[in-house]
């Protein structure tokens, strides 16, 4: 897709920080990071949104998906349980679509977003 930002990215034209790759998915870190760990998954094919996807996309999304706690994992934020099995640590993640879902680079993409993080004590 020319002109896009995240295409640029998976073909390397413009930098970014890799965390992971394979033949239909890349994953690097978020420019501007809202907590200590942000990555992005993406795509290698370009989807403007999720509303571009069909039904028979489901298991490249799923592959996205179960990415997200390998990646947490690597990056010292998955949840784990303590002796009492209380879950603790853990991560979000966050597909933005549209202009009202706060989109703001239209290449599908996946956040996963961990770490001492500003929402802990909104519960
Ligand atoms: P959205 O609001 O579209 O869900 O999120 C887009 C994300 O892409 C933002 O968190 C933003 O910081 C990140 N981003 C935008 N431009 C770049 C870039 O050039 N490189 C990297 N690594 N991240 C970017
Ligand atoms: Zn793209």
């Amino acid at each position: 897709m020319d002109n896009c930002l995240f295409c640029k990215i998976a073909e390397k034209t413009i930098p970014s920080t890799a965390v992971y790759e394979d033949d239909e998915l890349y994953a690097f870190k978020d420019i501007h990071p809202h907590a200590p760990v942000h990555l992005l998954v993406i795509p290698k094919k370009h989807f403007s949104t999720l509303s571009d996807c069909t039904p028979d996309d489901a298991p490249l999304l799923g592959k996205m998906l179960a990415l997200a706690p390998r990646l947490a994992g690597e990056f010292g934020c998955a949840v784990s349980y303590d002796d009492q099995g209380q879950p603790v640590a853990g991560f979000k993640t966050v597909i933005n679509s549209g202009p009202d879902g706060g989109q703001e680079v239209y290449h599908l993409h996946m956040h996963v977003i961990g770490g001492a993080h500003p929402w802990r004590n909104e519960r």
